[in-house]
């Protein structure tokens, strides 16, 4: 679904489109992609956040995050932002560029109940921090979240889950496919998994699916992709359900009404973060 966010950013809206559409744990996914400066140069002005992680990877651009903490952080070409709303986060997301092609993903993720109102945390993770698994016949893989075992290498990317730790235990990967290459990997059985074809189109286990549509994975351990005729680039998710509640107003998730309106008192007494 095409609509717009922060002060007229376009987007392509497919996890989370018409306020519904979640596949648990995942609350949200966006695509930007543009040439033209007049579809993302007034960015995200400060806006707040709470009860969720938020995901941004830039493919192609250059925006600047800022916090209420005074973080600052750079995302470039093929950087990742992993930042941890807790219990809240006030920041500003904008471009630091006034023309050329901005293109990226923002994915939001949700944190179980025990989590919604840690303190809040983020990571700016250069692409040089991210590993790109090369197999042959030039299929890529990018391991952002998660560990990916396949064809004889194992490969850690730089989120992942320690015991204990994200209970969601989210696989992130962005596969890169000439035309024709086969790729089978793996997920992480009892998670809810999906792809998201941003080139290309791909054959996912058997099934085409066009440039910019996502395809909801049924239940197992494993899923299959060959690449289009042009080539393909896909994200996959995976993470573990919650089942939980999830009552959402606009950048506040929680698990009850009670506690959005604790959100919106909060962040209308300045407290949200606090
Ligand atoms: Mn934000």
């Amino acid at each position: 679904m095409e609509t717009s966010d922060g002060a007229g950013v376009k987007l392509r809206r497919s996890i989370g489109a018409g306020g519904g559409n979640r596949l648990d744990p995942f609350l949200m996914l966006d695509e930007f992609g543009t040439d033209n400066p007049e579809d993302y140069i007034a960015g995200f002005p400060p806006h707040p956040h709470r009860g969720f992680e938020t995901v941004t990877y830039m493919i192609d651009g250059h925006m600047r995050h800022e916090d209420h903490l005074g973080n600052v952080g750079e995302l470039k070409s093929g950087g990742v932002q992993w930042m941890t709303a807790g219990r809240g986060v006030i920041h500003s997301e904008m471009p630091q560029q006034e023309s050329g092609r901005m293109r990226g993903f923002q994915l939001w993720i949700n944190l179980p109940a025990a989590e919604k109102m840690t303190p809040a945390a983020y990571r700016d993770i250069p692409a040089a921090d991210i590993p790109v698994l090369e197999l042959d016949d030039g299929r890529r893989l990018k391991v952002i979240a998660g560990t990916l075992s396949i064809e004889g290498h194992t490969v850690a990317g730089p989120v992942n889950s320690e015991p204990g730790r994200m209970r969601t235990d989210p696989l992130m990967v962005d596969v890169e496919l000439p035309a024709g290459a086969r790729v089978t990997l793996p997920v992480p059985p009892g998670h809810n998994a999906f792809a998201y074809v941003y080139e290309g189109g791909v054959d996912v286990a058997g099934a085409a699916l066009p440039a910019r549509n996502v395809g909801i994975l049924g239940a197992g351990d494993h899923v299959e992709f060959v690449g289009g005729k042009a080539g393909s680039r896909v994200l996959v998710l995976a993470g573990s359900p919650l089942e939980e509640p999830v009552v959402q107003y606009g950048p506040f998730v929680m698990n009850t009404r009670e506690e959005i309106d604790q959100a919106l008192a909060d962040y209308r007494s300045g407290q949200l973060t606090t």
